[in-house]
């Protein structure tokens, strides 16, 4: 059996129907993680589509309780072949977000996959069960093709991604050695273009707080008070003001990268930016020096995500008390993510804004990470992807989204490669949510090359 006749299996494999019936019932499980009447789907999609999926693929499969109470449980699969092979973790989520069940358009539902034109419509079927799937697809191409891997496979997935991966790093952290692999090569995200492959090794980080300026109880008759009691919402804005400039250029010293160097320059240099989905960009916001794709991929950015004081849509004649702001900064390796909060504390206290509290999130914190774009794993992954796919792979050093990788790059110690199978206008965390057939066929035989080769020469050397 040869290289070539492993894709055609997968090629074959979707041809079949059988991609989109695997994919239907994958979408037929109604796994919203963040509704608690739910909680049962989470381990029956574990129990009745992975583990007998995997099991006929000689997988062995544990399943494991979330360290956190009320947080869906986790599988952890292997197949060993070979102590002298090097050994992938892959990644997937079982969990989607909220169906959104009355949104979708006449015809659709969330929990039943339909079939039109290049699309594959259902709930999971972009993030992340389709993409999932591909992956243990390709696997199984290559294990019908070669009669084995040729390399040691571990598979972790977990059921509750759209919660912000509750427990992950505390399982992570005690299945160190159960986990331990030398590459994790998992999939989840969109393509930059339909057309092309697309890789990339971490995401930038996000760290969410409020700006509040809290001054007294209660609102005061703006004609009595006017003049004489300060004002929450201006001292707020003129407090803001001093953290980026007018076209939001950042103006707190430690929050700008000294990361962008010459080789993530020249990683970024030829990607596209605007797809066919999502508003025009502005050219003239964001760092003046930087192309776009350096502005998203390779700096920080801070974002007002929302912002109040007093009632908007009913205004009364009166100074408010309060003024509240909700931000977040994302941002790229080598910002200090201890140091953010802090560094933005010394910022508005050297401002004269002491009167400005902040009150860091509890959620959604994420670390950055980034691979370098010589790192042999991904020379070699892109050579796979170009070898299959006849052009060059999109080579990102990280998504501007976030991701749970630091869990991978950091706790399990391991180099990151992501290959997503989606793409920009897949409606994921949306009605309609779908993949497209045309790009699923070429990640099934992306994937079986890759997965061939690895077990053909055993990963770079
Ligand atoms: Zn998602």
């Amino acid at each position: 059996m040869t290289r070539a006749s492993a894709i055609d299996g997968a090629s074959s494999y979707f041809d079949t129907g059988r991609f989109a019936s695997d994919l239907g019932d994958l979408v037929s499980f109604e796994t919203e993680s963040q509704t608690p009447s739910k909680a049962a789907e989470l381990s029956r999609y574990l129990k009745e589509a992975m583990v007998p999926r995997l099991r006929a693929m000689g997988f062995d499969c544990e399943i494991h309780q979330n360290p956190e109470a009320d947080a869906g449980p986790l599988l952890v699969a292997q197949r060993l072949e070979n102590e002298h092979r090097p050994t992938i973790l892959s990644y997937g989520h079982g969990d989607v977000i909220r169906a959104q069940t009355d949104q979708w358009r006449d015809g659709l539902h969330p929990f039943r996959l339909v079939d039109e034109g290049d699309r594959l419509y259902g709930r999971g079927s972009a993030d992340n069960k389709g993409q999932h799937l591909i992956n243990m697809a390709a696997l199984r191409a290559v294990l019908d093709a070669r009669g084995a891997l040729g390399f040691n496979c571990r598979i972790l997935i977990e059921m509750g991604e759209e919660m912000g991966s509750p427990g992950l790093a505390a399982f992570c952290e005690a299945q160190k050695d159960a986990l331990a692999a030398d590459v994790l090569i998992a999939s989840d995200g969109p393509r930059l273009q339909p057309d092309t492959p697309t890789m990339f090794m971490g995401a930038r980080g996000g760290v969410s707080f409020d700006l509040v300026v809290d001054l007294r109880d209660g609102a005061h008759h703006s004609g009595n008070w006017g003049g004489l009691l300060a004002d929450p919402a201006m001292i707020l804005v003129q407090a803001l003001s001093t953290i980026t400039d007018a076209r939001g250029q950042i103006r707190v010293p430690e929050w700008r990268p000294t990361s962008l160097t010459d080789d993530i320059r020249r990683a970024l240099r030829d990607l596209p930016i605007e797809g066919e989905s999502g508003p025009p960009i502005d050219e003239d916001w964001g760092e003046e020096d930087l192309t776009p794709a350096e502005r998203v991929y390779g700096w920080n950015s801070f974002a007002i995500l929302a912002m109040t004081s007093g009632v908007p849509d009913a205004p009364v004649n009166a100074i408010s008390a309060r003024a509240r702001a909700s931000c977040q900064l994302r941002y790229v390796v080598g910002t200090d993510q201890a140091d953010i909060v802090p560094a933005l504390r010394r910022h508005l206290d050297a401002h004269g804004f002491q009167a400005v509290r902040i009150v860091p999130h509890t959620r959604g914190f994420f670390d950055a990470t980034r691979l370098p774009p010589d790192h042999p794993w991904v020379k070699f992954v892109a050579r796979s992807l170009e070898e299959t796919a006849g052009k060059t792979p999109h080579i990102l050093p990280n998504l501007a989204g976030s991701l749970p990788n630091e869990v991978f790059s950091g706790i399990l110690g391991l180099p990151t490669v992501w290959v997503p199978h989606s793409y920009r206008g897949c409606s994921q965390h949306a009605p309609n949510e779908h993949v497209l057939k045309s790009v699923s066929r070429d990640a099934l035989r992306l994937m079986t090359g890759l997965f061939w080769d690895i077990g053909e020469s055993a990963g770079p050397h």
